[in-house]
């Protein structure tokens, strides 16, 4: 039986600078009138689990340097209470607000990843996205962070913008490979409701556009050494996130904060995102009992999101169901989307194009 104890801790901390136009993650401004109040519905919040020691902490947000230098040290000192020696500490970041100070107190108190929001070399494409920092201050914050000892970086990227051509999405990768960092996240533009992008009718990439794009983003990181662990996910060998692992392999984890989500034991559930509600200690939203068959579903739906795919007699083990006797994965063997390899189930390249239609097919 898989182990149904939680062994990462996921902390949201809403506060951003500016609003990006196609961001639909939980996120408001106002950290200097928030900040301390929240932190204090935080804490409260983080206590009244009983966590112990994890073996993955991630802060992310919003933008968690965003946070005044006290605050933002209160926060990773609490953090760190809660992350076993050794344990893989991350912190999202944004360029603009990433100072030295700041890396400081990570390096302090064993913040040893940093997961920076970069996503595009282009001004104007940082421009029309909304973001608060130029390509340079993301080159400069990637070296400060060498300075002071942190080499586990991820880089995110994003594609498919309006009118982005091949050659335009060449010299990102270009740019993102000379950063060197051993971990390159993309993402595909999609417009949420409620998004800035979505009110001003942005278009997202159509299928074909997206698709030829994936394929310059797999082959080009490919060829220099990346490799695809998870769908969107690119990393040296040994630099694979560990914390986002446990939501891919359907792993339980708490997680605390404005809009956050957790899976503890048998039950899902969502926070509140709304700060006023959060402030007056009524965390939760909304909460899933998870039952055989929707574990079933989401375990599949996590784990083909992993190169490596679903070992054939674990999956047995544990569901008591043999996949390859359903018609749809026999289906898209042979249609070469899905494949198997020392008796794992995974997708191949060309299923990995279409990994979501995929799994719609499966259910
Ligand atoms: S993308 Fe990041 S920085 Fe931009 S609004 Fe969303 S959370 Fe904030």
């Amino acid at each position: 039986m898989r182990n149904k104890d939680a062994d990462s801790l996921y902390i949201h901390i809403p506060f951003c600078t500016k609003l990006c136009g196609y961001c639909d993650f939980p996120k408001l401004l106002g950290s200097e009138k928030w900040g301390e109040a929240y932190i204090t519905a935080l804490f409260l919040e983080i206590d009244s689990y009983n966590i112990g020691k994890m073996s993955t902490v991630y802060i992310g947000g919003g933008t968690p340097t965003s946070l005044n230098d006290d605050l933002f040290e209160k926060l990773i000192r609490k953090s760190k209470e809660h992350l076993k020696d050794g344990g893989e500490f991350t912190i999202e970041a944004n360029p603009d607000s990433l100072s030295e100070k700041k890396i400081r107190i990570m390096a302090e108190y064993s913040v040893n990843r940093v997961s920076l929001g970069v996503q595009s070399s282009h001004e104007y494409r940082l421009r029309e996205m909304g973001r608060s920092h130029s390509f340079e201050e993301a080159r400069n914050a990637v070296e400060l962070l060498r300075k002071n000892g942190i080499f586990n970086i991820n880089i995110d990227l994003i594609y498919g913008l309006k009118g982005e051509t091949l050659e335009e999405l060449k010299e990102d990768l270009s740019a993102f490979i000379e950063l060197d960092t051993p971990h390159i996240s993309t993402y595909c533009l999609s417009v949420s409701p409620g998004t800035l992008f979505y009110n001003k009718k942005y278009n997202e990439p159509g299928e074909e556009e997206s698709a030829d794009q994936y394929e310059l983003i797999l082959s080009t990181l490919r060829g220099v050494g990346y490799r695809r662990y998870e769908v969107s996910n690119f990393a040296k060998d040994g630099c694979f996130s560990k914390h986002n692992l446990t939501y891919w392999k359907d792993n339980r984890y708490y997680g605390v904060g404005l809009g956050a989500s957790g899976y503890l034991k048998d039950t899902r559930y969502d926070n509140t995102r709304n700060l006023d509600k959060y402030l007056r200690g009524q965390y939760i939203e909304k909460k899933e009992e998870i039952d055989p068959k929707s574990e079933y579903e989401y375990y599949l739906l996590t784990n083909l999101r992993l190169e490596e795919g679903i070992d054939l007699e674990e999956f047995e083990k544990e569901f008591s169901y043999t996949l390859l006797n359903k018609k749809e994965i026999k289906e898209m063997i042979e249609s070469n989307l899905l494949k198997i390899e020392n008796n794992r189930l995974s997708a191949t390249d060309k299923g990995m194009m279409i990994l979501d239609r995929i799994l719609l097919n499966l259910f």
